[in-house]
Protein backbone atom coordinates (compact mmCIF):
# COMPACT_ATOMS: atom_id res chain seq x y z
CA UNK A 1 0.00 0.00 0.00
CA UNK A 2 1.35 3.12 -0.93
CA UNK A 3 1.52 6.28 1.24
CA UNK A 4 -1.48 8.43 -0.29
CA UNK A 5 -3.60 4.65 -0.31
CA UNK A 6 -2.72 4.69 3.64
CA UNK A 7 -3.71 8.30 3.75
CA UNK A 8 -7.16 7.60 2.66
CA UNK A 9 -7.58 4.64 4.71
CA UNK A 10 -6.98 6.46 7.99
CA UNK A 11 -8.87 9.52 6.74
CA UNK A 12 -11.96 8.05 7.13
CA UNK A 13 -11.46 6.53 10.41
CA UNK A 14 -13.65 7.86 13.33
CA UNK A 15 -12.01 10.34 15.66
CA UNK A 16 -12.09 10.85 19.45
CA UNK A 17 -15.61 11.00 20.50
CA UNK A 18 -15.36 13.37 24.05
CA UNK A 19 -12.12 14.21 23.96
CA UNK A 20 -10.21 15.27 27.19
CA UNK A 21 -8.10 17.98 27.25
CA UNK A 22 -6.36 17.21 30.48
CA UNK A 23 -5.11 13.78 28.24
CA UNK A 24 -3.96 15.60 25.78
CA UNK A 25 -6.51 14.35 23.24
CA UNK A 26 -5.93 15.03 19.29
CA UNK A 27 -6.52 12.51 16.38
CA UNK A 28 -2.77 12.59 14.52
CA UNK A 29 -4.14 13.93 11.39
CA UNK A 30 -3.87 10.81 8.10
CA UNK A 31 -1.42 12.91 6.11
CA UNK A 32 0.77 13.07 9.20
CA UNK A 33 0.05 9.44 10.63
CA UNK A 34 0.74 8.39 6.73
CA UNK A 35 4.05 9.98 6.26
CA UNK A 36 5.16 8.72 9.65
CA UNK A 37 4.49 5.20 8.83
CA UNK A 38 5.72 5.02 5.20
CA UNK A 39 8.99 6.79 6.58
CA UNK A 40 9.48 4.27 9.15
CA UNK A 41 8.77 1.64 6.53
CA UNK A 42 11.38 2.83 3.91
CA UNK A 43 13.31 2.54 6.80
CA UNK A 44 12.25 -1.37 7.33
CA UNK A 45 11.54 -0.51 10.86
CA UNK A 46 8.07 -1.75 10.77
CA UNK A 47 9.07 -5.42 11.72
CA UNK A 48 6.38 -6.37 14.20
CA UNK A 49 5.39 -6.57 17.14
CA UNK A 50 4.87 -2.36 16.28
CA UNK A 51 3.91 -0.41 20.06
CA UNK A 52 1.87 2.31 19.76
CA UNK A 53 1.99 4.29 22.97
CA UNK A 54 -1.13 6.88 24.16
CA UNK A 55 -3.00 5.13 20.54
CA UNK A 56 -6.45 7.45 21.06
CA UNK A 57 -8.35 6.06 18.62
CA UNK A 58 -5.55 3.63 16.88
CA UNK A 59 -4.53 5.75 13.96
CA UNK A 60 -1.10 4.64 13.81
CA UNK A 61 -1.56 1.22 15.44
CA UNK A 62 -4.36 0.77 12.44
CA UNK A 63 -1.81 2.03 9.91
CA UNK A 64 0.65 -0.10 10.81
CA UNK A 65 -1.57 -2.83 10.45
CA UNK A 66 -2.49 -1.92 7.25
CA UNK A 67 1.42 -1.61 6.18
CA UNK A 68 1.15 -5.77 7.57
CA UNK A 69 2.69 -5.48 10.94
CA UNK A 70 1.06 -6.95 14.05
CA UNK A 71 0.44 -3.90 16.68
CA UNK A 72 -0.31 -3.02 19.92
CA UNK A 73 -2.59 -0.19 21.27
CA UNK A 74 -1.85 0.65 24.46
CA UNK A 75 -4.04 3.57 25.69
CA UNK A 76 -5.51 4.79 29.35
CA UNK A 77 -8.80 6.09 28.13
CA UNK A 78 -11.22 3.62 27.58
CA UNK A 79 -14.01 5.42 25.53
CA UNK A 80 -10.78 6.09 23.33
CA UNK A 81 -9.97 2.69 22.89
CA UNK A 82 -13.63 1.50 22.23
CA UNK A 83 -13.31 3.78 19.22
CA UNK A 84 -10.10 2.05 18.46
CA UNK A 85 -11.47 -1.17 18.69
CA UNK A 86 -14.19 -0.10 15.48
CA UNK A 87 -11.18 1.54 13.77
CA UNK A 88 -9.61 -1.81 13.57
CA UNK A 89 -12.92 -3.90 12.16
CA UNK A 90 -13.14 -0.41 9.95
CA UNK A 91 -10.15 -0.93 8.00
CA UNK A 92 -10.21 -4.75 8.00
CA UNK A 93 -7.65 -5.22 10.50
CA UNK A 94 -9.23 -6.67 13.19
CA UNK A 95 -6.65 -9.69 13.50
CA UNK A 96 -3.65 -7.76 13.40
CA UNK A 97 -3.87 -5.23 16.43
CA UNK A 98 -4.70 -6.14 20.06
CA UNK A 99 -5.71 -3.12 22.51
CA UNK A 100 -4.63 -2.65 25.88
CA UNK A 101 -6.00 -0.54 28.12
CA UNK A 102 -3.36 0.75 30.54
CA UNK A 103 -1.20 3.64 31.71
CA UNK A 104 2.10 3.54 29.61
CA UNK A 105 3.91 4.11 32.45
CA UNK A 106 2.55 1.03 34.10
CA UNK A 107 1.57 -1.47 31.34
CA UNK A 108 3.82 -4.83 31.94
CA UNK A 109 4.78 -5.32 28.21
CA UNK A 110 7.52 -7.68 27.81
CA UNK A 111 9.16 -6.55 24.91
CA UNK A 112 12.72 -5.07 23.70
CA UNK A 113 12.77 -4.89 20.38
CA UNK A 114 9.45 -3.61 19.19
CA UNK A 115 8.96 -0.57 16.81
CA UNK A 116 7.41 1.98 18.90
CA UNK A 117 5.65 4.84 17.11
CA UNK A 118 3.58 7.48 19.24
CA UNK A 119 2.13 10.63 19.36
CA UNK A 120 2.25 11.27 22.41
CA UNK A 121 0.75 14.23 24.76
CA UNK A 122 3.45 17.04 24.24
CA UNK A 123 3.17 17.91 28.33
CA UNK A 124 1.15 21.25 27.70
CA UNK A 125 -1.29 20.23 30.28
CA UNK A 126 0.50 18.30 32.24
CA UNK A 127 4.63 19.10 32.43
CA UNK A 128 6.48 15.89 31.90
CA UNK A 129 3.96 13.87 30.45
CA UNK A 130 6.36 13.26 27.06
CA UNK A 131 9.14 11.72 29.28
CA UNK A 132 7.34 8.84 30.33
CA UNK A 133 6.36 7.80 26.96
CA UNK A 134 10.24 8.10 26.11
CA UNK A 135 11.25 6.08 29.11
CA UNK A 136 8.52 3.77 28.21
CA UNK A 137 9.52 3.52 24.46
CA UNK A 138 13.23 3.13 25.73
CA UNK A 139 12.59 -0.17 27.88
CA UNK A 140 10.84 -1.93 24.58
CA UNK A 141 12.04 -0.53 21.90
CA UNK A 142 15.29 -0.84 19.14
CA UNK A 143 13.34 2.10 17.17
CA UNK A 144 11.25 4.46 17.96
CA UNK A 145 9.34 6.87 15.88
CA UNK A 146 7.70 10.17 18.25
CA UNK A 147 6.05 13.53 16.87
CA UNK A 148 6.83 16.42 19.77
CA UNK A 149 6.02 20.04 19.30
CA UNK A 150 8.70 22.66 17.38
CA UNK A 151 11.93 22.85 19.46
CA UNK A 152 12.23 19.45 20.86
CA UNK A 153 15.20 18.56 19.55
CA UNK A 154 17.55 19.90 22.07
CA UNK A 155 15.14 18.15 24.95
CA UNK A 156 14.23 14.91 22.92
CA UNK A 157 18.38 14.69 22.18
CA UNK A 158 19.62 14.99 26.00
CA UNK A 159 16.95 13.14 27.79
CA UNK A 160 16.93 9.97 25.17
CA UNK A 161 20.57 9.92 25.57
CA UNK A 162 20.16 9.67 29.27
CA UNK A 163 17.92 7.13 28.93
CA UNK A 164 20.91 5.27 26.53
CA UNK A 165 19.41 6.22 23.27
CA UNK A 166 20.59 8.02 20.28
CA UNK A 167 17.94 10.75 17.95
CA UNK A 168 19.50 9.46 14.15
CA UNK A 169 16.98 11.31 12.16
CA UNK A 170 14.54 14.12 12.59
CA UNK A 171 12.11 15.80 10.00
CA UNK A 172 9.65 18.52 10.56
CA UNK A 173 6.22 18.52 9.69
CA UNK A 174 2.84 20.01 10.66
CA UNK A 175 -0.54 19.13 12.10
CA UNK A 176 -4.06 20.75 11.16
CA UNK A 177 -5.91 20.19 14.58
CA UNK A 178 -9.58 21.24 13.98
CA UNK A 179 -11.29 23.19 16.70
CA UNK A 180 -11.77 20.93 19.31
CA UNK A 181 -11.74 22.32 22.96
CA UNK A 182 -13.98 25.75 24.02
CA UNK A 183 -10.23 26.80 25.24
CA UNK A 184 -9.46 26.75 21.28
CA UNK A 185 -10.24 30.30 19.77
CA UNK A 186 -9.34 29.28 16.32
CA UNK A 187 -11.59 27.59 13.46
CA UNK A 188 -8.38 25.12 12.82
CA UNK A 189 -4.68 25.51 13.49
CA UNK A 190 -1.92 24.35 12.13
CA UNK A 191 0.82 23.62 14.55
CA UNK A 192 4.23 22.64 13.46
CA UNK A 193 5.93 19.81 14.84
CA UNK A 194 9.27 17.15 14.49
CA UNK A 195 9.03 13.75 14.27
CA UNK A 196 11.99 11.97 15.79
CA UNK A 197 13.62 8.56 14.75
CA UNK A 198 15.23 6.58 17.81
CA UNK A 199 17.65 3.94 18.19
CA UNK A 200 17.76 2.06 21.31
CA UNK A 201 20.79 -0.50 21.16
CA UNK A 202 22.72 -2.35 24.10
CA UNK A 203 22.92 -0.03 27.13
CA UNK A 204 19.27 1.13 27.33
CA UNK A 205 17.33 0.52 30.09
N1 LIG B 1 -1.70 8.60 19.36
C1 LIG B 1 -3.09 9.00 19.12
C2 LIG B 1 -3.59 9.99 20.17
C3 LIG B 1 -2.67 11.13 20.48
S1 LIG B 1 -3.26 12.03 21.84
C4 LIG B 1 -3.18 9.53 17.74
O1 LIG B 1 -2.13 9.63 17.14
O2 LIG B 1 -4.25 9.82 17.24
C5 LIG B 1 -2.37 11.30 23.21
C6 LIG B 1 -3.06 10.07 23.76
O3 LIG B 1 -2.32 9.60 24.89
C7 LIG B 1 -4.48 10.34 24.29
O4 LIG B 1 -5.36 9.43 23.71
C8 LIG B 1 -4.38 10.14 25.80
O5 LIG B 1 -5.56 9.59 26.36
C9 LIG B 1 -3.22 9.17 25.89
N2 LIG B 1 -2.51 9.21 27.16
C10 LIG B 1 -2.07 10.31 27.82
N3 LIG B 1 -1.38 9.94 28.91
C11 LIG B 1 -1.38 8.58 28.94
C12 LIG B 1 -0.80 7.60 29.79
N4 LIG B 1 -0.08 7.96 30.84
N5 LIG B 1 -0.98 6.30 29.51
C13 LIG B 1 -1.70 5.92 28.41
N6 LIG B 1 -2.26 6.79 27.57
C14 LIG B 1 -2.10 8.10 27.82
Amino acid sequence: MDRKQLEIELEALEGFQDPSPGLEQYTTPATLASTLLHHASLNADLDSPVVDLGCGTGVLAVGAALLGSDAVGVERDAGALAVARRNAVRAGVRDRVEWVQADVSRVCLDLRDASVVMNPPFGAQRHGADRAFLRRAAEISRVTYTVHNEGSHAFVEEYVGELGGTVTQAFAASLELPRTYEFHREESREIPVEVYRLEFGAGSL
